[in-house]
């Protein structure tokens, strides 16, 4: 079931990268870090195929955010990459989805590891105080550290770039409790950067333990959990070097030390 929400606001990071805010209907539950489908309205006699979407807000956020790629033909987004404040957007009922605290174990590290369009549920698990708990609102320790590592091709991106290097740190409530825990590390792949080279490299090589300050070369199950969502080929990669460094896959019904989603599905799978 699908109901019309309102577009409160759109912001155009690329000719590619769109993010958009939605009104958040009343009774609306879902977790961080869980995707639920969207479509559009029918318009001249077409209705697209509803799409799956990372919300990137926080749980307890008023509305909902979504990042969105415009793919190239793409019958869903060639139409949504045209939206403005006041149209609608249909949202789908059931949140779900595996990016979620509850599948995973405590740990003192959590890295959130993602690529493309596998930022958007990180804004939503980094922005959530329960990821990070918080002594004095009664919210138990469930992460010491969150390592939130974005791979592009393109430094134009690294998408909300300035809200994690910086405006995070200044959100109330959350600004305080975030300071020196969440940990922002971008790379680029297809041109000069501060940083470049695959997650996936920058994991087997110790590179990305090294510059994150951690005496460590690779994962470990003891201390580290994983979470991960990227393309087809990007998961499976990361998911091999979780398994080769000792983590155990989770679910909601059996938490492990590490969990994967797909970003987005390739045309020929
Ligand atoms: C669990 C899940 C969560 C998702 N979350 C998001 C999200 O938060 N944001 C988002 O933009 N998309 C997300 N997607 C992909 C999304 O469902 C759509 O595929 C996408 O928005 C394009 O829809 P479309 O109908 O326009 O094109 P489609 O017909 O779906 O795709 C056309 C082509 O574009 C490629 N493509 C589709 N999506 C992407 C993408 N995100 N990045 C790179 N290439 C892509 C496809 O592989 C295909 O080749 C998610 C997919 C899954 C399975």
């Amino acid at each position: 079931m699908f109901t019309s929400q309102e577009v409160l606001g759109v912001t155009h990071w690329t000719p590619d990268l769109f993010s958009f805010v939605l009104t958040r209907p009343d009774g609306f539950k879902f977790h961080s870090g869980q995707f639920v489908m969207l479509n559009m309205p029918e318009k001249d006699g077409f209705q697209p195929k509803p799409r799956a979407y990372s919300i990137t807000s926080p749980d307890y956020a008023e509305t909902l955010e979504f990042l969105s790629i415009v793919a190239p033909d793409g019958q869903l987004t060639t139409r949504m990459q045209h939206i403005e404040p006041g149209d609608h957007v249909l949202l789908g009922s059931k949140p779900t989805g595996t990016l979620v605290h509850s599948a995973l174990e405590p740990g003192r590290n959590l890295f959130l590891l993602g690529t493309g369009t596998g930022l958007a549920p990180w804004l939503s698990i980094a922005r959530d105080i329960n990821t990070y708990g918080d002594e004095d609102l009664g919210i138990e320790r469930k992460f010491d550290n969150v390592y939130l590592c974005h791979g592009v091709r393109f430094v134009r991106e690294l998408v909300y770039r300035e809200f994690l290097e910086r405006d995070i740190f200044n959100e109330e409530l959350l600004g305080d409790i975030v300071q020196g825990r969440l940990h922002y590390y971008p790379s680029v792949t297809r041109e000069d950067f501060i940083r470049t080279g695959r997650l996936t490299d920058l994991i087997t090589s110790g590179q990305m333990f090294r510059e994150l300050g951690l005496n460590q070369t690779q994962f470990n199950p003891e201390t580290d959990r994983v979470m991960i969502c990227g393309s087809i080929p990007v998961n499976h990669a990361l998911k091999a070097i979780c398994l080769a460094h000792g983590l155990k896959e989770g679910s909601t019904h059996r938490p492990g030390t590490f969990v994967a989603e797909r970003a987005f599905v390739e045309a020929h799978a």
